[in-house]
């Protein structure tokens, strides 16, 4: 894996946009192309563009001012006419075999890598406030990892067949059909990469889809879009449906076709769908399958025998990349009194250098967070620390959104590793952190185990292989994806399939071989001649 202490700081130090490059060139011509107009972006269903009179705009969260597209909600009626058309493609799009669908998703990703790969860095930059490096590694590397390992994923199933060894006279096959109906994808701002995921998995498996992105990723997730149909993903076997949330949610669950939500997003929305679907289980045709990545309160645990360079590299990353707004970060910190003092330092020598400010500019690490909401709640956590005895701020804490949402990356020192601080989602660049007692190394376990209800991410540093084995085990429910001597972030596809337990998800393992297995019903075909 990558040598966390070898990591940069300042998007512009990554390789690929070194000053005078053509990548940077490329990206600079996409940055003001998409800078300097608002993008007007319709609802699609089907091959119909519709714009409703309910107008909205996506800003940058660096510059609040500035707006980058102008969208539509759609209403009931809308949504309802994206349901009826999906359902009369979904039987064409059904019998295409699937090694055309990989084809298509092929070309999307071909697409996305060359054509589309700057437009797509510039928009995640610019809307969802992304680094270039943050950008880069999302819209460009998962982004296009997710189909073509889909695709790769979906042949594989076609090496099982026959099933068995076959006799004279009959021959076992499994059919992987899409399921009757439509599957809604509703999609974070967080990741253009999962944005792209989420509709396009269940429709390379034969599904239509219904996909609902986020207010404040509306541009990249378009783009995304355009590279599909494009491709020769046909018209109405995905849909862009922008929308109020719960107008979305409540349409699409009353309505008997709902085959299936594929969610990523707070527990609490999740819960609220589950809950509808629950409710109105008896008008389904098909069992809607729930699949969803929610939050995490993901933690670092650092034993006396850890390296401080990486303990303090690895947490900032962690915590601070993309402003802690990846559902992986690291939030909570418990580190052993001896070395606490050592890694204290130097990550606040770390962090006296970083630069924080609007992602154009190529040294910034971190810009700023998504939204007024976001800002607020951030701030809530901030100024909870500020009148609380357990709770010391011993870097940044301070917010201001004049020109855009900017949070400084902050760390709080904590005496009670039960406040809430420690138990409750953040989703921004504040990190706290817990010295215990070097004698306490094994009980600290328990306590993290058993203080919040999440399950995400969650590593071990230690140079104590013992220790790291007792804690891999005692911790193992604690987080669907762990690390031993990394970084709580940054999962890739095909190599930490991601996805947590608990309350965190239905942990599918997003980017593994079984991921696409959710979206298929398969029928086993026994043929007697
Ligand atoms: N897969 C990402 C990571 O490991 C996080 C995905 C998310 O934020 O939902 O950092």
């Amino acid at each position: 894996g990558a040598i966390v202490g070898q990591q940069p700081f300042g998007g512009g130090r990554h390789s690929a946009y070194l000053k005078g490059s053509k990548e940077r060139e490329e990206l600079l011509a996409a940055l003001e192309k998409h800078g300097g107009k608002t993008e007007d972006i319709p609802i699609v269903i089907g091959s119909e563009e519709i714009r409703t009179d309910n107008i909205h705009f996506q800003v940058c969260p660096f510059d609040h001012q500035k707006k980058i597209a102008k969208f539509y909600y759609a209403n009931e009626e809308v949504i309802k006419k994206a349901v009826k058309i999906s359902q009369e493609v979904r039987q064409r799009w059904e019998r295409v075999p699937l090694n055309e669908k990989c084809k298509i998703f092929l070309k999307a990703a071909d697409l996305m890598a060359t054509k589309y790969r700057m437009d797509l860095n510039a928009a995640t930059m610019l809307g969802q406030a992304k680094t270039i490096i943050q950008a880069e590694i999302d819209a460009a590397a998962e982004l296009i990892d997710f189909f073509r390992f889909n695709a790769f994923f979906a042949k594989e199933l076609t090496k099982y067949q026959p099933l068995s060894p076959k006799p004279a006279e009959t021959l076992n096959t499994m059919r992987y059909r899409g399921i009757e109906g439509f599957i809604a994808a509703i999609t974070p701002f967080n990741f253009t990469a999962i944005a792209g995921n989420l509709p396009s998995a269940p429709a390379l498996m034969g599904n239509v889809v219904l996909w609902k992105p986020s207010d404040t990723a509306i541009l990249s997730n378009y783009i995304v879009f355009k590279a599909m149909r494009e491709a020769g993903i046909p018209a109405g076997v995905i849909n862009f449906i922008p929308a109020d949330g719960p107008v979305f949610g409540n349409t699409i669950t009353s309505c008997p076709d709902l085959a299936g939500i594929n969610f990523t997003g707070s527990v609490a929305t999740f819960q609220h769908l589950w809950k509808q679907v629950g409710e109105n289980f008896s008008i389904y045709k098909n069992i809607p399958r729930m699949i969803g990545e929610c939050g995490g309160k993901n933690y670092h645990l650092v034993h006396p025998s850890a390296d401080p360079d990486t303990v303090a590299v690895a947490t900032i990353r962690s915590a601070f990349e993309y402003c802690g707004q990846k559902c992986s970060a690291c939030s909570r910190m418990y580190i052993a009194q001896s070395i606490w003092p050592q890694v204290k330092e130097k990550m606040l020598k770390i962090l006296k250098d970083v630069k924080v400010g609007p992602p154009m500019d190529f040294e910034v690490f971190m810009s700023a967070v998504i939204d007024d909401r976001a800002f607020k709640r951030i701030k809530g956590y901030i100024d909870h620390a500020g009148t609380s005895t357990s709770l010391t701020v011993i870097a940044g804490g301070s917010c201001d959104n004049s020109t855009g949402y900017y949070v400084q990356p902050t760390v709080i020192e904590t005496t009670d590793p039960l406040d809430r601080i420690m138990k409750e989602e953040i989703f921004g660049p504040v990190l706290t952190v817990y010295a215990f007692p070097d004698d306490k190394a094994d009980e600290i376990l328990q306590l993290i185990a058993d203080s919040v209800p999440y399950g995400l991410t969650g590593s071990v540093f230690s140079q104590d292989e013992e220790y790291a084995k007792r804690a891999t085990e005692e911790l193992k429910m604690t987080a669907g994806n762990f690390y031993v001597n990394d970084k709580s972030t940054g999962s890739v596809v095909g190599q930490q399939p991601f996805g947590g337990g608990r309350i965190s998800g239905t942990n599918d393992k997003a980017g593994g071989p079984h991921y696409i297995l959710r979206w298929t019903s398969p029928q086993a075909v026994k043929e007697t001649f």
